[in-house]
């Protein structure tokens, strides 16, 4: 990689530069297990060599009217002011005993829309780690694009600076939906973007589609699901449409405006996704995601393995067990605290033993590796055979997985095994 002449001058003392301004979370946080967990507190980092790193890129042109992230609108980002920011808190984060690992074993740039940065964000950010640090040939560094700011400069410039694998916020591949959901790409623009990432020289390329929209939008999730089939990617992740008060989407639900799909729908919609991507040869390994042989999200795997990871920017969360931290949401008040020397840092809670045990329990079921059932007790182990006899799982080589219907249930699944356990 030749990160020579970047023009990214950032570091701690970068806090001075760049104008102070708005916020986001993170689109790519791991989800969090649906109870148990402990009070926050201040409490030290046990020193776990951290090989996973999540940076928060806040930027985004026009607020989708269904997102409630707190997302920073603007036309364009400044790379070198969200780098020192970035900066700033890892050098903060390091003087208080966080350890990162001399080479890390993947890093995501989630947003926001990290593509709005342009082509030198991720020679920045390389500069901000320490090249050394995402110089092994097995890292793997995955950045979010949208379709219509990865122009070829972008992913030629992200390709260079040592980006090998793309995730595009694809949503839909038809002009009503998207127009619905207020996404600033066309029908076309997802399809021109794969081009782009490819000829930049991406393989490793996922899509993300959205199910569930209400049955007024014009949409087939059919013909969604066979466009991104075609385009051959290897890697494609679902998320379920849901109104979130405060958006726009929110007050049209709350005023009536606009009929969520029923729970109906999403089931149809997710357990389709689930046979066609599954006939086309994909796996899924994930109850939200589907790979290719090999191409698995190595980062997501990560956080459902409970592995340490650091989460730098507004909004990101970090985890190393059994400690858990999240910042503060806003890019304003979070840029205002590193200027100030503080800690960004909005909440830390300790996981106690049932959080753990929860947590355990619930990131083992939502991926298909399963959960290994010799270590539970006998009540445990027969509510999972319970589910076996219901379609809801299956069980082999001692670990029950859950089947696609398993899944839509997953929460109450976990609350039930760990009621079983004990
Ligand atoms: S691009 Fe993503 S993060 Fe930005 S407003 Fe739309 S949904 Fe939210």
């Amino acid at each position: 990689m030749d990160r020579a002449g970047s023009g990214c001058v950032v570091g701690p003392e970068g806090r001075v530069n760049g104008a102070l301004g708005p916020l986001h979370a993170p689109d790519h946080a791991p989800d969090r297990a649906p109870a148990g967990r402990a009070v926050a507190q201040t409490v030290d980092v046990p020193p776990t060599p951290i090989a996973s790193v999540y940076v928060h890129a806040p930027f985004c042109a026009r607020r989708c009217f269904y997102c409630d992230f707190a997302v920073e609108v603007r036309r364009g980002g400044d790379p070198t002011e969200w780098a020192s920011a970035i900066s700033t808190e890892l050098a903060l984060r390091q003087d208080r005993g966080v350890v990162l690992a001399d080479r890390l074993r993947t890093l995501y740039v989630g947003g926001g829309t990290p593509s709005l940065l342009g082509p030198e964000a991720m020679r920045c950010l390389a500069d901000v780690l320490g090249p050394r640090r995402l110089s092994g040939s097995g890292i793997e560094w995955t950045a979010e694009a949208n379709p219509e700011s990865l122009t070829p400069e972008v992913a030629r410039g992200w390709r260079l600076a040592g980006v090998n694998r793309l995730s595009l916020g694809v949503q839909s591949f038809q002009a009503g939906p998207l127009r619905w959901m207020g996404r600033l790409h066309g029908a076309d623009g997802a399809v021109r973007a794969v081009e782009t990432a490819r000829l930049a020289g991406f393989e490793e390329i996922s899509v993300d589609l959205i199910f569930a929209l209400p049955g007024t939008v014009p949409r087939s999730w059919s013909e969604d699901l066979d466009r991104a089939i075609e385009l051959d990617v290897p890697h494609v992740s679902l998320y379920g449409l849901t109104a979130e008060p405060g958006t726009g989407l929110g007050r049209g639900v709350a005023a009536g405006r606009v009929r969520m799909a029923d729970d109906e729908r999403y089931r149809e919609d997710f357990l389709e996704a689930h046979t066609r991507l599954s006939e086309a040869g994909y796996r899924h390994y994930e109850v939200s995601n589907f790979a290719r042989p090999g191409s698995e999200s190595r980062h997501n795997v990560a956080y459902w393995d409970r592995s340490a990871y650091l989460g730098l920017g507004n909004g990101a969360h970090s985890f190393v067990s059994p400690i858990r931290w999240w910042n503060v949401h806003g890019w304003t008040d979070y840029r205002a605290r590193l200027a100030r020397g503080e800690d960004p840092t909005d909440e830390t809670e300790r996981l106690d033993r049932g959080g753990d045990r929860l947590e355990a329990i619930w990131t083992g079921l939502r991926a298909d590796r399963g959960l290994p059932l010799d270590a539970w007790a006998e009540p445990a182990r027969d509510t999972a055979a319970g589910w076996a006899r219901r379609g809801l799982a299956t069980i082999d080589d001692g670990h029950v997985r859950l089947t696609a219907e398993g899944w839509l249930l997953l929460d109450s699944l976990a609350l039930e095994f760990d009621a079983a356990a004990g």
